[in-house]
């Protein structure tokens, strides 16, 4: 990583107009850069399908939907530190099967089911396909470009290469600085490692509280990438349905 004090502004992919002079991007992994919730719920499938026969396809749509969005408050619980990793996803997955009335009994039953989806999740994980694109634009740019997430480094960075992102080099994790989004210290230290300053540097992220706000708030140029099309009542931001929209 040069100094990006030295290079002159640019006036390329994101020179002008929207999101002005951008001397570094920052993505969030999760939804953003890899489609989680593709892996989430097709491992979470696998590893269920036998508690669920017959289920049929509104019944597993919702299934993954209670995983993956209605019961978002146990990460919450994980990033305060009152659950580990395992024990949210569990009770998640609980969640998810309890409201099709089946009760993952606790012990060999609950590890069995859990340990199956840890092996099987990461195999799932890939890169959305405007993601490409778009690191090639910075690397042709010279902008440097990094990510900040709010899961620990050694996890997301074993993510990005599986899901053949081994050449974003800059990862910040919940534990690189010990807080997560939207604490201004974990947007900062992206920042930090990328040479640049705030205001200079672009967050893309799907989460409009965590991404867009958050990174707005810490003084960067908060981008919300909304690829599923949420209505959103009140922003003003940036707003974006695709990675390919910063190449406009
Ligand atoms: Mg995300």
């Amino acid at each position: 990583m040069g100094s990006a004090a030295a290079r002159p502004a640019t006036t390329g992919i994101f020179g002008s107009g929207t999101f002005g002079t951008v001397r570094g991007v920052l993505f969030d992994i999760d939804d953003t850069l890899v489609d989680l919730e593709y892996a989430l719920t097709t491992a979470l499938r696998e590893v269920s399908e036998h508690l669920l026969p017959g289920l049929d396809a509104a019944g597993w749509e919702k299934f993954g939907r209670i995983f993956t969005h209605e019961t978002t408050h146990y990460y919450d619980q994980y990033l305060a530190g009152e659950l580990t990793f395992n024990e949210q996803r569990l009770l998640r997955g609980r969640a998810a099967l309890g409201h099709f009335g089946v009760e993952l009994e606790e012990g060999e039953e609950s590890h069995a089911w859990l340990s199956e989806y840890a092996r099987l999740q990461p195999s799932y994980v890939r890169a959305f396909e405007d993601v490409a694109p778009v690191l090639d634009a910075l690397d042709a740019a010279g902008i440097p470009y990094g990510a900040v997430s709010n899961n620990v480094h050694d996890y997301q960075r074993v993510k990005l290469d599986s899901a053949g992102l081994a050449r974003i080099a800059v990862l910040v994790g919940t534990d690189t600085v010990g807080v997560p989004k939207p604490d201004p210290a974990i947007y900062l230290e992206g920042v930090r490692l990328l040479g640049t300053r705030p205001e200079e540097t672009l967050y893309v992220g799907d989460n409009r509280l965590l991404d867009a706000e958050g990174s707005t708030a810490a003084g960067l140029r908060g981008v919300w990438l909304n690829r599923v099309g949420d209505t959103a009542e009140g922003f003003v931001g940036h707003e974006i349905d695709s990675l390919a929209r910063l190449l406009d």
